[in-house]
């Protein structure tokens, strides 16, 4: 019987000591990749300077961009306010509820979730990784936040969906938005963003889109918080009765949205 104990307590023994050396073999094991993950950066830096590697081209032939598509608006719109951008003096309402359809009646909220979808779907299609500011209309994101997550996310491109509105209801035409040359708060991001709005513009008139032209823009919250390039589309005008009408129908929507992802991929291609 005593000798039966002292097995029973040697293979307890043997089990502890083997459960207390595990971690050590673990870390080990960790080090040893380390060494090798050393070895081959070692490797990798010796074909680079070749010149002929494949890993020194991968950078620029595999990156994928990251598109942000912010819908404007929501379901209800936010008074309480918001600085217009970092540090500002000046404040505006943290997000307003947008304009609505004379023919349609459709609110701009609904309008600008719909379009963004139709163009998520085909920058998806076209290989970019695309997130939303919003997915639905029961949310409250102001246009900072909405431009910090673009921020945070690294972004490569910004496009805000909106559609306009006007006293004059005989005004139509889509107009491109983007942050002010020499505004406080957007010098650093006017270039790229009046590049990818070129493109975008001659995409459009190519597909035939009743173009305003591009327009800068100092006084909108979303450019001012935004490190990253961002562009505007405003689709048409909701305050004339053909053109309301117009965006609210599917393939005038895919027409439209699929001229403005052309021209966001002529950007990254000529890049
Ligand atoms: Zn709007």
């Amino acid at each position: 019987m005593k000798k039966y104990k002292l097995i029973v307590t040697a293979i307890i023994a043997i089990g502890v000591i083997l459960i207390g050396t595990s971690t050590p073999i673990t870390n080990l094991y960790k080090s040893t990749n380390l060494l090798n993950k050393g070895f081959n950066k070692i490797e990798d830096n010796k074909d680079s300077t070749k010149g002929e590697s494949k890993d020194a081209k991968e950078p620029s032939n595999h990156k994928k961009y990251l598109i942000c598509i912010d819908p404007g608006h929501q379901q209800k719109g936010d008074p309480n306010a918001e600085p217009v951008g970092p540090g500002a003096p000046y404040q505006k309402a943290r997000v307003s509820s947008g304009a609505t359809g004379v023919a349609t009646k459709k609110p701009e909220y609904i309008l600008n979730l719909e379009a963004s979808v139709v163009l998520k779907h085909i920058l998806e299609g076209k290989g970019y990784d695309v997130i939303m500011t919003r997915e639905s209309h029961d949310v409250n994101i102001s246009n900072s936040e909405r431009a910090i997550l673009a921020n945070e996310k690294n972004a490569d491109m910004v496009i805000r969906v909106h559609a306009d509105s006007l006293d004059n209801s005989s005004k139509t035409g889509a107009s491109i938005l983007i942050p002010e040359k020499g505004g406080k708060y957007t010098s650093n991001i006017y270039e790229e963003s009046n590049k990818c709005a070129e493109l975008v513009k001659k995409s459009m008139q190519e597909s035939g889109i009743q173009l305003n032209g591009i327009f800068q823009r100092g006084d909108l919250t979303g450019f001012n918080w935004s490190k990253v390039p961002a562009i505007l589309v405003e689709m048409g005008f909701l305050s004339n009765y053909n053109e309301d009408q117009m965006m609210s129908n599917p393939e005038y929507q895919r027409k439209l949205m699929q001229s403005v992802a052309d021209g966001v991929e002529d950007y990254f291609t000529t890049k």
